[in-house]
C-alpha cells in the first residue's frame, strides 16, 4: 500500500499511475471535497503525453481548448514575439484546473480517495510508515508521497527547510464568459503582466501579475476596481476581460518558489509537484512537472522494490529537469516584472528581436520530455 498526502494534480496523477503498474494506493486531502476553484491552466506536450499515456487524453481535450501559439505583446499592443506551440505528437491544451482535478479523480475509484483527512506527521521504521491525520485517524503503507503542494507538511517533517521564497510580486487570476480567443496572450507593461488564455466551454481565462510587498492587503472586492484602472488603456479585450469578470471569482496569490534541492526523499518518503520542486508559473510548468513526477516516480517503484533506493533513482531523474524549469522560470519571471523604462526597453527589443527564438528553444525542451522514455538504472 502507498499512502499519498494530497489530492492535487500531482497526488491525483500519481495514485493513477501507481494504480497502472499495479500498486494500491490511498490518497488522503484536507479538504472536505474536490473543489471548483481555481482558474486556468495550460498542459503543454510534455503533460499531454502522459494523458495520452493514461487514457485520459480525450476528456481533456474535450474540457478545454487546444492552441497552436502564444504571442506575446506590449500593453498598446504592438506584437513583441510568437512562440508555436504546435510542435508535438500531442496537443497543447488550456482547461479549467477544476476540469482537470475532475478527470483526473473520476480515474480513481471513490474510495481510494479521503477527504477531510489533514496530515499531520508521520513516522516510519525500516518496515513501514504511518501517516496521523488532525481526525485522529492513522494509515499505515510501504511508502508516503508528499504531494501536499508548496507548503507541504510532509516537506517540512523530511527537509525542514522553511518556508518558500516570495519573489516580489502578486497575482491575480480569473475567468469570464467572454468569448475564448484561438491564441494564448501575454501582455507586458511596466511592473505588470496580464496573460489571457482560451478556455473552451468556460469562456475565458486570465492572469495578472504586479509587483506588490508579499503582505499587501486587499479591501474586500477591492481587486476588480484595482485591477480596471491599471488595464484602463491596454490593448482589446485586456479591459473588457477584467471588466466581464465577477469580483467575487478573482483569486489573488503571492508568487513563490525554492532554490532547487539535490535531495527530498528521505527512507519510506518522496514528494511529487511542488511539495518537491516549487516554481513560479512563468513557464506554465509547475502542474506539468507534478504530472510527469507521478508517472516517474511510478516507474521507479515497479522497477525497484525496495522504496528508497527507487526514490533515490526517481531523485536523480527528476532533479536536473525540474532544476532547469524552476530557475528559467524565475529568470523569466524577473524580466516579465521589469518596470524602469530602460529596463521595459530592452525587454522588448530582447522579445521582439532574439527571446522568440530562445523562448521557443526553452519550450520545444521543456515539451519534448517523455516520461515514459527516461532510463531508470540506479545510479
Ligand atoms: C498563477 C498560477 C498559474 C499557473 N499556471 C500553470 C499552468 O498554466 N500550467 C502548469 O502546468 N502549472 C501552472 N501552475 C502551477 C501549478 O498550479 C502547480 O504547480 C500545481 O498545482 C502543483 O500541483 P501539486 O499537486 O503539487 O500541488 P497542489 O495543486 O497545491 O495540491 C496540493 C494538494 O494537497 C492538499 N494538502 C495540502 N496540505 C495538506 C495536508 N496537510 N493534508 C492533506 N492534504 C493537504 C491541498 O489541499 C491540495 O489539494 C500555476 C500556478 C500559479 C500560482
Amino acid at each position: 500500500m502507498i499512502l499519498i498526502i494530497g489530492a492535487g494534480i500531482g497526488g491525483l496523477t500519481a495514485a493513477i499511475a501507481l494504480r497502472q503498474a499495479g500498486f494500491e494506493v490511498d490518497v488522503f486531502e484536507r479538504a472536505p471535497e474536490l473543489k471548483e476553484v481555481g482558474a486556468g491552466i495550460g498542459l503543454s506536450a510534455n503533460a499531454m503525453r502522459v494523458m495520452k499515456r493514461l487514457g485520459l487524453m480525450q476528456q481533456v481535450v474535450e474540457r478545454g481548448t487546444v492552441f497552436k501559439a502564444a504571442t506575446g505583446f506590449t500593453w498598446t499592443g504592438r506584437e513583441l514575439s510568437r512562440l508555436s506551440t504546435n510542435l508535438a505528437d500531442v496537443p497543447t491544451v488550456c482547461l479549467h484546473r477544476a476540469d482537470l482535478q475532475e478527470v483526473l479523480y473520476s480515474a480513481l475509484p471513490r474510495d481510494c480517495v479521503h477527504f477531510g483527512e489533514q496530515f499531520v506527521d508521520l513516522t516510519q521504521t525500516s518496515e513501514n510508515v504511518t501517516a496521523r491525520f488532525a481526525s485522529g485517524r492513522t494509515a499505515t503503507g510501504d511508502a508516503l508521497i508528499g504531494a501536499d503542494g508548496m507548503r507541504s507538511k510532509v516537506r517540512a517533517q523530511l527537509l525542514d527547510d522553511g518556508e518558500p521564497i516570495y519573489r516580489g510580486y502578486q497575482c491575480w487570476r480569473g475567468v469570464c464568459r467572454l468569448e475564448p480567443g484561438e491564441e494564448l496572450t501575454e501582455t507586458f507593461g511596466p511592473g505588470f503582466r496580464m496573460g489571457v488564455i482560451p478556455l473552451g466551454r468556460r469562456g475565458t481565462a486570465w492572469w495578472f501579475c504586479a509587483n506588490e510587498a508579499e503582505d499587501a492587503i486587499e479591501e474586500p472586492g477591492a481587486d476588480k476596481t484595482k485591477l480596471s484602472r491599471w488595464v484602463e488603456n491596454w490593448h482589446s479585450p485586456i479591459p473588457d476581460v477584467v471588466a466581464a469578470t465577477d469580483p467575487a471569482d478573482i483569486i489573488k496569490g503571492g508568487i513563490y518558489d525554492r532554490v532547487p534541492v539535490r535531495r527530498w526523499s528521505d527512507g519510506r518518503c518522496t514528494l511529487v509537484g511542488d511539495a518537491a520542486h516549487p516554481t513560479t508559473p512563468n513557464m506554465g510548468q509547475g502542474g506539468s512537472m507534478a504530472i510527469e513526477d507521478g508517472v516517474v516516480l511510478a516507474r521507479c517503484l515497479a522497477a525497484h522494490s525496495d522504496p528508497a533506493k527507487a526514490f533515490r533513482v526517481y531523485e536523480r531523474l527528476r532533479q536536473p529537469r525540474t532544476a532547469r524549469v524552476t530557475n528559467v522560470s524565475r529568470y523569466y519571471g524577473v524580466m516579465g516584472q521589469w518596470s524602469h523604462p530602460a529596463a521595459t526597453w530592452l525587454r522588448n527589443a530582447l522579445f521582439r528581436f532574439g527571446s522568440g527564438r530562445a523562448a521557443t528553444n526553452n519550450f520545444r525542451r521543456f515539451a519534448s520530455y517523455d516520461p515514459y522514455e527516461v532510463g531508470l538504472k540506479a545510479g
